[in-house]
């Protein structure tokens, strides 16, 4: 799979060395709003690589129907192709089990030679934070890169550090951008019959449209 015409494609283990962003997500589908955080991330802390991570079940979000985890990579891969600084990583698509983003994180740490990655999310997800899966694994690995989500409060460092007393935390917080786009509203549009261009990369949007995905059955 050559990088210009699909993205490059990077497991834990093959990774380059060099600072790392992380942004986890199920993608379904990808769209302009974590293209803009994953770009403002790379540039505001000057990153060498940001790894989108597709979750194979991810544990936030039980039970809802989700198009399938190669489906939902391949649409990474089309939109982050020919950005050579972003790359798709199958840490989490190729270890059985819940996407639990302490082990991702730990994994990219380790086939990056020790270094401590960066970790993006939003203000609405870093909210449910102390709800994942040992987050204080995740913090004693990462940086925290923290972003702005239309719709949801903002959080600062002090929220943080009330929520996780006594634990050493290492968070940026970003002021933008705030796109108000999500990956239920491009679903809603789909089945809809609506367009999602430019909400999407128009590869992305015709590979949803060639295979039919988010339509009613
Ligand atoms: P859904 O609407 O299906 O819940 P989503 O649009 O939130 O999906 P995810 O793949 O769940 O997309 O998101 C991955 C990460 O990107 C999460 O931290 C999420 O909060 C963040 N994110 C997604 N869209 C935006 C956006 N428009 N602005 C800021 N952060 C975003």
């Amino acid at each position: 799979m050559s990088p210009g015409a699909t993205g490059a494609v990077a497991s834990a283990a093959t990774v380059v060395a060099g600072s790392v962003g992380i942004l986890g997500g199920t993608f379904d589908p990808i769209h302009v709003g974590h293209l803009a955080i994953a770009e403002e991330v790379r540039e505001a802390l000057g990153l060498e690589r940001i790894l989108f991570v597709p979750a194979l079940h991810p544990p936030h979000k039980p039970g809802v129907p989700l198009a399938p985890a190669e489906t939902r990579a391949r649409l990474v891969a089309l939109a982050i192709a020919g950005n050579p600084a972003f790359a798709l990583s199958r840490v989490e698509l190729d270890r059985p089990g819940p996407s639990y983003a302490a082990d991702t994180v730990e994994l990219v740490a380790a086939a990056t030679g020790g270094g401590r990655p960066t970790f993006v999310l939003s203000a609405e997800a870093l909210a449910g934070l102390p709800a994942w899966h040992e987050p204080e694994r995740l913090l004693a690995a990462s940086r925290l890169a923290v972003v702005p989500r239309a719709g949801s409060p903002a959080l600062d460092a002090a929220w943080l550090k009330g929520r996780f007393p006594g634990v050493a935390i290492d968070a940026v917080f970003l002021d933008g951008p705030s796109l108000a786009v999500s990956a239920t509203a491009i679903r809603a549009r789909v089945a809809a019959g609506r367009s999602i261009r430019y909400l999407v990369p128009d590869a992305v949007a015709a590979a949803i449209a060639e295979d039919r995905l988010y339509r009613p059955a």
